[in-house]
């Protein structure tokens, strides 16, 4: 066996398993496909962890993976492409190998919910982007437009105020999700909030340049000219290896877990966004955190949820 736990994925919840893993004393290694941190890289600001009132999600995420390195997890850059079970024995092939392991945690975590309208993906990269922190800095002294309603889409829009000439915050409701501070916020820096509206279609030559517009209560149309749309709608989990080795999944494609982040397959776990929630850091820790203590069990104390 190569590794008591390897853990797919190693966004928060990832690393937060793999230290309370390590120090637990079980050999853990933590297979990352993009940049250890996940997610929270493309977050400017982190105003919601406790201990850390306002840090960058960068910072962040270099002080969990010091953390991680530091007690001992062990690392492997690579694509977890397939996953097999049997046996008491899990195979996990990446881009680079396979490993075998007693356990596994599956914190793969989830990525942006395409708005799926005329000319989005025609546009992506050339206006239309899911990323204000990575793309942002391409639309100074631009105009630029947000869509969506929840805190994401807030953050964005305010971050994006102080880049761009002008924001627009697009939502399909008159109500908001986001946080009131983080509403408060964007419309302190400026950003223009338009409601009860959809994009029905990107427009532009070579570039972006116009959205199509509809208000869904009146019904009228109407162009609004924008060098820039970030889309911020939310996020689809990424659950197609779990589905691979028979982990039931809820219908929108969240990993269906216990209280002690156990899937319907023994010996596998999950936790983070990949199971749904309210998505946030504090939980995907947390989550972390109860996934490696059951593989804790499983793989030492099994006779600790036997019943007689
Ligand atoms: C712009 C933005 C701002 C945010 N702001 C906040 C905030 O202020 N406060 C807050 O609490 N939360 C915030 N969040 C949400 C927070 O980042 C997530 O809830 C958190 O990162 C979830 O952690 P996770 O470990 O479950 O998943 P992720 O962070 O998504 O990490 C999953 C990791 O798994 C890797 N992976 C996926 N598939 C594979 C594979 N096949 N092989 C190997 N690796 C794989 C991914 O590359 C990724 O690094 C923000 C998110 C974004 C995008």
């Amino acid at each position: 066996m190569d590794f008591e736990l390897i853990i797919v994925g190693g966004g928060p919840a990832g690393l937060c398993a793999g230290i309370y893993a390590v120090r637990r004393g079980i050999k853990t290694l933590i297979i990352e496909k993009g940049v250890v941190g996940g997610q929270i890289l493309l977050a400017p600001e982190i105003g919601n962890y406790p201990g850390f009132p306002s840090v960058s999600g960068t910072d962040l995420a270099k002080s969990m993976e010091d953390h991680a390195k530091g007690v001992g997890v062990e690392f492997e850059l690579g694509e977890v492409l397939r996953i097999e079970v049997g046996g008491g024995i899990k195979k996990v092939t990446t881009s680079n190998r396979t490993y075998e392991c007693n356990a596994l945690i599956i914190s793969t975590g989830a990525i942006h919910r395409p708005l799926n309208v005329a000319g989005e993906k025609d546009f992506l990269g050339k206006g239309v982007s899911y990323c204000a922190t990575c793309d942002g800095p391409l639309f100074k002294g631009k105009k630029v437009a947000v869509i969506g309603g929840g805190n994401h889409a807030c953050e964005d829009a305010a971050y994006l105020a102080d880049i761009a000439e002008k924001v627009f915050l697009i939502h399909r409701r008159d109500s908001f999700r986001a946080e009131e501070c983080r509403l408060e916020h964007a419309k302190n820096k400026g950003v223009e909030f338009i409601t009860d509206t959809v994009v029905e279609e990107f427009e532009g030559d070579v570039l972006l340049e116009k959205i199509r517009l509809k208000n869904v209560k009146s019904g009228g149309e109407s162009e609004l000219s924008v060098n820039g749309v970030f889309v911020s709608i939310g996020v689809v989990p990424l659950y197609a290896l779990a589905e691979q080795i028979g982990v039931s999944v809820d219908e929108r494609g969240y990993i269906l877990v216990d209280e002690n982040q156990i899937t319907n397959v023994g010996g596998v776990y999950a936790c983070g966004d990949v199971t749904g929630g309210v998505l946030q850091v504090a939980t995907a820790i947390g989550e972390g955190c109860v996934a490696a203590l059951s593989v804790y069990e499983y793989i030492r104390k099994p006779y600790w949820r036997k019943v007689d």
